[in-house]
Parts: structure tokens; C-alpha cells; sequence
């Protein structure tokens, strides 16, 4: 069987060393990860392909494609829908389904390095484009408080109106507010800081989102969706201050592996283990 990444570009992606060593680890001696760069106006004769070839069990989807994908699919899980991008399709008979499983790899990770979220939890979020949907999504649905930072504040407004129109976070209405900087005094008992923007990723790596001399809350864990370089200047910031850091690569792997489980049928967990291990190698 097939399974392959669309987007534009994705020569750059680690996700087939991933895949192949979770095929490998369950001996699918018979299935491949593909690189299918899709450029914008090759998009629905891709979409067709996806949907008629019957030896394609799905796929991942990256930029620019994770919401221009919705409408070409049968159905979308109710995730998806709230978060409002998919990255991974994948077959139920002949329909073909859209999902994300970045919010699963976020809470996922943050489990395995012990971090449970949970109604206690207050975070912040810095950022608001598609992985802070994703993110926020994860905490409004464990019944955190959150948040929101953004460079534009009107993006993060934006996000949270559209989260608390589903169904499936309405809490986001009375959980979640932008605040004009990370220092407003709402934000004094955050203990949970997530970036959600790419600064400070290779090959600015000496920048950061975190304002130098701007002090960490006591107690918190900063958790980088960036993964390149593996400790960023954030990471390396919060920890000079006392805090726990945790980098993005672990949400790489989880959200692989809740992948996997649609394709395959076989369970994340027996898998993710060996994907943090082939992403960290590649
Ligand atoms: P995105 O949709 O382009 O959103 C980027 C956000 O960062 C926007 O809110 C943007 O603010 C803000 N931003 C960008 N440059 C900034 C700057 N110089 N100063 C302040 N804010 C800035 O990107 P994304 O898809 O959410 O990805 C963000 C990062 O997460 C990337 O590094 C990506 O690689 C990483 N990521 C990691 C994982 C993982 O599994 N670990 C998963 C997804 C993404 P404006 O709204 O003002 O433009």
C-alpha cells in the first residue's frame, strides 16, 4: 500500500524515515511513503487520484493544502471541522475522511514528558496561525484556560470566534482571551507557555518570541512547537530562568503516529516510540 505527504514543497519533510521505520517495526514490508509535491493547480486532479486509486490508503497534507483539501472529502472528523485544517486523509471503504492529528500529538507529547492539562491548567499561547489552532484546540478541549498572544491580535481574536462557534469548543468563549503582551497581569498564573510561531527556528536561530529581560512566570513549562534547531533560544531562555523546556519534535512523531493508526489500523501507541527515534535520527 501506498501513503505519501501533499503539500508544496515537501522535499524537505523527515515523515517517510518516520513512517518507514514504524512499517518496518510492524513488518508492513509492503507499504511506502511518498513524497507527492503538489502545486496549487495540480491539487484536484491529486484529489481524484487519492480517491480512485485503491492501493493508496491516505495521506498527510501541509501547507498550502490544509483547508483547500475539505471540500474534495466525504466527510471530516468534528476535530478537524473546530480546528479548521486537515493533515491527514485517510479511506473508510470508498469515502475518503479528513482529520488532524496535530492537537493528538500535542496533548500526546505532552503526556509523555508528564505534563497532564487539565481545568487547573492556565497557558499562553504565542502565535495564531495553523499549529495555535491545533494547540488551543487541545487545551480548550481538556478544559484549560488559554491565553493568546499574536503579533496581529486580530488574527488570535479571530481564531478564538471561530473555535467557540463549533460545537465542539464552545468553552473556548468564556475560557480564552487575546491579551495585548505575555507581562499582562491576566497571565501572572500561566503554567503552561506554548510557541506557536516559527521564530527562533533554523536559521534564526538567536531569535526568539520571548523578550529578553521579560521574566518567566515561576514554575511554568515552555513548550516550542519548533523542532530545528532541537533547543531553541526560547527553550534555552525559559530554562535559564528555572523552567521546564520541552521542543516540538515529540508532537512530530505523535501526530505521525496517530496517522499511521488510520492508515493502518494499528494502535499509535505501538509505534511512537520507534518514530521519536527515527525523526531524532534523521
Ligand atoms: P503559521 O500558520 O504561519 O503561523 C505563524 C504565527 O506566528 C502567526 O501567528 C504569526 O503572526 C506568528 N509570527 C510569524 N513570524 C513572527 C515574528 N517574526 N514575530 C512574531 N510573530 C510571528 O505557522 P504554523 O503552521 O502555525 O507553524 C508555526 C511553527 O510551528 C513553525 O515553526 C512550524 O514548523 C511549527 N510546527 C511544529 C509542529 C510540530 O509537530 N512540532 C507542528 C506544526 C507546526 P501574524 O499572525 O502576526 O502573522
Amino acid at each position: 500500500m501506498l501513503v505519501g505527504l501533499i503539500g508544496h514543497p515537501v522535499a524537505h519533510s523527515k515523515s517517510p524515515q518516520m513512517q518507514h521505520a514504524a512499517f518496518t517495526h510492524i513488518g508492513l514490508s509492503d507499504w511506502r511513503y511518498e513524497l507527492w509535491d503538489t502545486p496549487p493547480e495540480a491539487l484536484p486532479a491529486r484529489m481524484r487520484e487519492l480517491g480512485e486509486r485503491e492501493d493508496i490508503a491516505g495521506c498527510n497534507v501541509t501547507i498550502p493544502h490544509k483547508q483547500v483539501v475539505m471540500p474534495y472529502l466525504d466527510e471530516v472528523s468534528p476535530h478537524a471541522r473546530a480546528i479548521g485544517a486537515v493533515n491527514t486523509l485517510f479511506k473508510r471503504g470508498r469515502a475518503l475522511l479528513g482529520d488532524n492529528t496535530d492537537w493528538i500529538g500535542f496533548l500526546a507529547d505532552l503526556a509523555f514528558h508528564g505534563v497532564d492539562v487539565h481545568a487547573g491548567t492556565q497557558a499562553l499561547v504565542l502565535g495564531a496561525g495553523g499549529s495555535a489552532r491545533a494547540v488551543v484546540y487541545a487545551l480548550v478541549s481538556r478544559g484549560a484556560r488559554v491565553w493568546m498572544h499574536n503579533r496581529t491580535p486580530a488574527r488570535a481574536q479571530h481564531l478564538l470566534d471561530d473555535l467557540a462557534r463549533s460545537p465542539y469548543a464552545r468553552e473556548a468563549r468564556e475560557h480564552c482571551a487575546v491579551v495585548a503582551s505575555p507581562l499582562d497581569p491576566a497571565c501572572r498564573a500561566v503554567n503552561l507557555i506554548v510557541n506557536c510561531t516559527p521564530v527562533g527556528m533554523w536559521p534564526h536561530e538567536d531569535n526568539s518570541p520571548w523578550p529578553d529581560r521579560t521574566p518567566f512566570p515561576a514554575g511554568v513549562t515552555l513548550y516550542d512547537l519548533v523542532y530545528k534547531p532541537r533547543r531553541t533560544k526560547l527553550m534555552r531562555q525559559a530554562e535559564a530562568a528555572g523552567a521546564r523546556a520541552i521542543g516540538g519534535i515529540g508532537m512530530l512523531a505523535e501526530q505521525g503516529a496517530a496517522a499511521f493508526e488510520r492508515w493502518t489500523g494499528v494502535p499509535a501507541a505501538r509505534v511512537s516510540a520507534i518514530m521519536r527515534e527515527a525523526i531524532q535520527d534523521a
